[in-house]
């Protein structure tokens, strides 16, 4: 990015940044989404201003006054990317001009307005460089950063708001890669997730509303997530509950279902195509049902199935319960492709394969 950015972003002072070596401790083994570093960035917008008031400050509590329209009708969307460190040391996000992009589809589908694609991406680069001290130092770990947009006027009457807050803040996270990394285990749900002409390409805080009691059931019965069906006929294989699915086939083909509506546009999905089409592998987008999958399990047709998101990248599923009886895939664990495929992506975000399409952005 050489063009300055279409909005001056203020820098404020932060009063008691957290001290050194409690930082130290809270990154040691920082886990997944609890411990948060020191600035944020917000930026307002109004019918009248648009964007303003953009300032990278210290994070802190915001206040909202009770009728905020974001606590009545959610109207809420986010973005998940990840800031990586290179193997010489320098910090790189993966794609940002994708989650950009996406933040702005989901907001015309809330009725929210849309934020420049270089304010994003320049707002994403300067905090991060600021809570650079905050970058995990356990072996693959990166930061987390969770971008968000909400309505945020006093009103209750139903329409778009005319008042919006975009914030940036930032997690610092473990290592998903421990050497051995197991497969899941997954639950199909008898709830569904998002319907044709509803919210379900849209990354909006509803649509994980909905997915925590089919989640909660999927936890209690001793499974890590959960799978969606189509709302319609109740067959056909979505997504996870924030990962989308690959099925690998004993001809070296893969299968993910297409991007109807109904599914979040994944980024690492997409990443994923690319590189098994670079590999010669065919990707068909096309529709896969829950009793092929059983079968085809059992025949020994489909050899492999993978998830796959930001937050763990790539993850194999070994094992698929639901109503109707469990299955195994393949061995129950990380098959051939699926670790392929995930070490050439890993590779490309830490810099120690190349990138030969531009998608790692460095921040220095
Ligand atoms: C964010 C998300 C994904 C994964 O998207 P990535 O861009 O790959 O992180 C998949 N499904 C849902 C429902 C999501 O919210």
């Amino acid at each position: 990015m050489t063009d300055a950015p279409a909005i001056d972003i203020a820098h404020l002072p932060h009063p008691a940044p957290v001290p050194g070596a409690t930082r130290e401790q809270a990154i040691a083994d920082p886990g997944f989404g609890t411990v948060f570093t020191d600035h944020m960035i917000s930026i307002d917008w109004d019918e009248g201003e648009g964007w303003h008031g953009a300032t990278l400050g210290p994070r802190e509590p915001i206040t909202l006054d009770p009728a905020a329209s974001v606590l009545h009708y959610a109207q809420e969307i986010f973005e998940g990317l990840k800031a990586y460190r290179l193997t010489d040391g320098t910090m790189a996000l993966f794609r940002p001009d994708q989650n950009a992009a996406r933040l702005n589809r989901s907001a015309r589908r809330l009725a929210m307005p849309e934020l420049p694609e270089d304010v994003f991406v320049e707002a994403v680069r300067q905090v991060v460089l600021k809570d650079s001290d905050w970058f995990p130092k356990v072996e693959g770990g990166s930061l987390y950063i969770r971008p968000f947009m909400f309505a945020n006027e006093h009103f209750l009457g139903v329409r778009p708001a005319k008042k919006y807050k975009f914030l940036v803040i930032l997690s610092p996270a473990g290592n998903y890669f421990k050497s051995g990394a197991p497969a899941v285990s997954v639950w199909v749900s008898e709830y569904t997730r998002a319907a044709p002409g509803g919210t379900g390409e849209a990354k909006c805080g509803g649509n994980y509303a909905a997915s925590l009691v089919p989640t909660g059931e999927a936890f209690a019965q001793g499974h890590d997530q959960v799978v969606f069906l189509d709302a319609v006929e109740r067959k056909w294989i979505e997504e996870l509950g924030g990962m989308n699915l690959f099925f690998v086939f004993d001809d070296g083909t893969l299968v993910t279902p297409p991007l109807t509506g109904t599914i979040l546009p994944g980024i690492t999905r997409d990443s994923i195509i690319t590189l098994a089409r670079e590999e010669g592998l065919g990707v068909r987008e096309e529709r896969y049902s829950l009793d092929s999958w059983k079968e085809d399990a059992a025949s020994g047709r489909l050899t492999e199935t993978f998830a796959c998101g930001t937050a763990a990248v790539v993850t194999a599923v070994g094992k698929v319960a639901g109503r109707d009886g469990n299955f195994t895939i393949g061995s129950g664990g990380p098959g051939q492709l699926t670790t392929k495929l995930r070490d050439r992506l890993v590779g490309i975000q830490r810099g120690t394969v190349e990138d030969t399409h531009g998608w790692v952005m460095r921040l220095d």
